[in-house]
């Protein structure tokens, strides 16, 4: 059975349905998946936001929550405009329950911008 994003495929842009699939597969610009493919790979903890990341110390370690989908859509700095235009998704935060809601068209449209402001 096709995911209903998909099933509505035919009234949302071609760009924003291969957005959601991306993002539902983790084929995507966030570095919890580039740390994964990268050789060596980098330890899950260290796969830092790049937008809310710090640098810390006399080290200069990079601080801050690892750069997740959960992340990008409902904690990132950078996607806060978006989380304000879809209040009722963001306000869900939780990924099984924002893909399980009524609304599949504004779902899909709320990843896809989030995944454009990031240039994910
Ligand atoms: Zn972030």
């Amino acid at each position: 059975m096709l995911h209903p994003y998909l099933c509505a495929g035919l009234s949302l842009p071609r760009l924003v349905v291969r957005d959601v699939a991306r993002f539902r597969l983790g084929s995507h610009g966030l570095q919890v998946f580039k740390g994964r493919i990268s050789d060596p790979p980098v330890p899950f903890a260290k796969r830092a936001c790049p937008c809310c990341a710090r640098v810390e110390g006399v080290r200069r370690r990079v601080v801050g929550p690892v750069d997740t989908e959960h992340h990008l859509l409902f904690k990132c700095t950078a996607t806060e405009a978006v989380r304000q235009k879809y209040p009722r998704l963001a306000q869900m935060n939780d990924l099984r329950r924002l893909f399980q809601s009524e609304d599949v068209s504004a779902v899909a449209h709320f990843v896809s911008e989030c995944m454009r402001v990031r240039g994910v």
